[in-house]
């Protein structure tokens, strides 16, 4: 890949595809900060060049490479999860707001043929989405432009019956959201019914070979903390990697600092009954640290980002449903691409204000205390 990677001519001109979904209605956004201007924006050749073989768009002034792209594809969700969104609900965007199958694939293309490499899905509920199979074989055209995974994380509610089909369409990863094993609590955290047909989809990923097959557990004291174990004991004989996430804040999930359990505090409380637990290496960009019960079928892992940043190798990018950029998790500044895209500017204008947008990175994410005053959209409205 060069420097920069110049939009083909494989790709019909924005303008062409924009003709056909015109439409600059403004949208109300739950952020405090959010651009649409393109040509007024300062042009990108200018930032310092630290690897030549990467994108100059999608490396920001630290030098991290975004290579990992997390396409929100709905705000609709058939769980209420506690952490996640406020008892009350949340606004859902207008349908023409969020972006069509076609921009998506339109978008994804365009970070692909810049160096994204891994794409995954999520939502709101991913599944809900009713062209998700033609979403992920459009994705799947990308491989040979350098795409080489395609995920998703999902509550899990529907995938049993969707999985084999979703795999046939190419998608090979998979992170499925448990935060307990014991069916009434399940009702409790999620605000529905469902346990069993999320156990059902865990053992489907397992039979379809997915490898690992992730289970997203957030850890909130007075709820869950006391099942840690138990979600190891899990691993014993399931091929399972259980991810523990530090209880986050976000808009609406009236977090408390009280209810965080940390890492360190997880891990002291697995090391009193395993004592014998093993670090294992993570990767360069890998945002959990992984661990194992030496004989066990599975593995376990933190995320940690609440005690322990892990802004230092963040390669990550997040699109939201209604078209927005977000290059970091807990940062409230956002870039529309759907009103870019939509005004039918030039693929080259369209990098740009991704380019932008990323150079505009900060080095890290408030602290803990900041982040639980700071306005951000519901986690719903971001994904993950
Ligand atoms: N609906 C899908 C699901 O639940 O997997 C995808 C979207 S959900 C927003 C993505 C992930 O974010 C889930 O694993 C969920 O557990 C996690 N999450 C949501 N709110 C969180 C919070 N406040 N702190 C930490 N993780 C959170
Ligand atoms: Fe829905 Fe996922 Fe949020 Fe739960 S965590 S409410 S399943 S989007």
């Amino acid at each position: 890949m060069g420097v920069l990677q110049q939009p083909t001519s494989l790709m019909p001109a924005f303008a062409n595809f924009s003709a056909q979904s015109r439409c600059m209605c403004s949208t109300t956004l739950p952020v405090t900060e959010t651009r649409t201007e393109s040509s007024l924006l300062p042009k990108v050749k200018t930032r310092p060049k630290f690897d030549r073989d990467f994108s100059e768009f999608l490396t920001d002034t630290f030098g991290r490479q975004h290579s990992y792209l997390r396409i929100s594809l709905t705000e609709r969700c058939n769980l209420r999860c506690q952490y996640c969104m406020p008892e009350e609900g949340i606004d859902l965007s207008p349908k023409e707001h969020l972006l069509t199958t076609p921009e998506i694939l339109k978008l994804s293309q365009l970070f692909v043929q810049q160096g994204i490499n891994k794409v995954r899905l999520t939502g709101g509920e991913p599944l809900l989405r009713k062209d998700l199979l033609q979403i992920i074989e459009g994705l799947n055209t990308l491989r040979p432009q350098g795409l080489k995974h395609i995920g998703i994380t999902t509550n899990g509610i529907t995938l049993a019956r969707k999985l084999a089909d979703l795999q046939a369409a190419g998608m090979d990863q998979v992170n499925i959201s448990l935060d307990t094993l014991i069916p009434a609590k399940f009702e409790f955290v999620t605000r529905r019914r469902g346990y069993k047909h999320v156990m059902s989809a865990i053992d489907k990923a397992i039979e379809l070979n997915f490898s690992p097959v992730k289970i997203n557990c957030v850890v909130m004291r007075g709820t869950n903390e006391d099942e840690v174990c138990d979600f190891v004991a899990f691993t014993k004989d399931k091929p399972v990697d259980i991810r523990f996430i530090e209880y986050m804040p976000f808009g609406g999930n009236q977090w408390n600092f009280k209810r965080m359990v940390s890492y360190q505090q997880m891990l002291d409380m697995i090391r009193d009954k395993w004592p014998e637990l093993e670090r294992l290496s993570d990767g360069p960009n890998d945002t959990s640290k992984a661990y194992k019960v030496p004989g066990f079928a599975g593995q376990v892992g933190f995320i940690t980002s609440m005690s322990e940043h892990f802004c230092g190798t963040c390669n990550r990018l997040r699109m939201t449903a209604d078209g927005n950029l977000k290059v970091c998790l807990h940062g409230n500044s956002e870039v529309s691409l759907r009103d870019v895209m939509r005004s039918g500017v030039s693929e080259e204008e369209v990098l740009e204000v991704i380019g932008a947008a990323v150079n505009r990175k900060k080095k890290q994410h408030a602290g803990m205390s900041s982040l639980s005053k700071m306005k951000n959209r519901p986690m719903i409205l971001i994904g993950g």
